[in-house]
């Protein structure tokens, strides 16, 4: 299905899950995509599913100076960017007293400073052209706490209020999204490494919807006009609670 408007979108954490979902739906609507994520091998597969609607670049989103790259690469592809979806993220879900701080470090440096190293890049292009579109992939984690979440539910706090902030201080050419999906079929829950919360997640994670659950969401959001905003999805299976 070609979309009317075919726009220059960058996907970050493309490799897998909803990224990878997000990215192939763009691509089969018409847009351009760049897709970035650390494991090259899986978006040149993903590009080679694609075609040439979708180029594959490396990205760590922790690493400020590579996310300007990223930026700086899809425009000079493409001469500009349209949207950048802020999705890439680890849940190495644990309780406090196991005292993974190293993972707390990981969720905090990808789920909060990775989105803002995003807009960071992306801001001033979006001012400069005088229009663009910025998604982030939070989470029902942004709306409730519950015992092993705290610190990876306190990250997408963040990001729900980063992304919240932004839609208020930027310019009404400037659109912005925030998507928060319920339990999808992913890779997310593999980098738990805490038994206890392994365990939990295992029930927890049983009904699962497809990420394209989450792609479709975030057409809808890119496809309203220019003066349409839509500021926050919240998607979930039904039989979520
Ligand atoms: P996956 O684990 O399948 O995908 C995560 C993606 O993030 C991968 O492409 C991974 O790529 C990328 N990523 C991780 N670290 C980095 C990094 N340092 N730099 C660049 N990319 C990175 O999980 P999901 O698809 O489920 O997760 C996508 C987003 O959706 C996350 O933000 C997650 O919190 C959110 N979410 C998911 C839910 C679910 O149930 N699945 C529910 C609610 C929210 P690579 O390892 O190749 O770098």
């Amino acid at each position: 299905m070609a979309t009317k408007q075919p726009k220059v979108v960058l996907v970050t954490g493309a490799s897998s899950g909803i990224g990878e979902a997000v990215a192939a739906r763009l691509v089969r609507e018409g847009h351009r995509v760049v897709a970035g994520a650390r494991r090259i091998d899986r978006l040149k597969a993903l590009a080679d599913r694609c075609g040439d609607l979708l180029a594959p670049v490396r990205l760590d989103v922790t690493d400020r100076a590579g996310v300007e790259a990223f930026v700086r690469r899809a425009r000079e592809l493409h001469g500009r960017v349209d949207v950048l979806i802020g999705n890439a993220g680890v849940m190495p879900l644990s309780r406090l007293d196991s005292l993974l701080v190293d993972e707390w470090d990981r969720m905090i440096d990808v789920n909060v400073r990775g989105l803002l190293h995003g807009i960071a890049a992306a801001l001033p292009v979006f001012t400069a052209q005088g229009g663009g579109h910025f998604v982030t992939i939070a989470s029902i984690g942004a709306h409730q706490v519950v015992p092993t979440s705290a610190v990876y539910s306190g990250t997408k706090y963040a990001a729900w209020a980063i992304t919240e902030g932004l839609r208020q201080e930027c310019d009404p050419s400037i659109r912005v999204t925030t998507v928060s999906p319920g339990v999808v079929t992913s890779e997310l829950a593999g980098s738990i490494t805490d038994p206890g919360a392994a365990e939990a997640m295992r029930a927890y994670r049983a009904t699962a919807i497809a990420p394209d659950a989450i792609a479709q969401a975030v057409s809808y959001a890119l496809s309203q006009p220019d003066d349409v905003d839509v500021n926050e999805i919240v998607v979930r299976p039904a039989r979520q609670r």
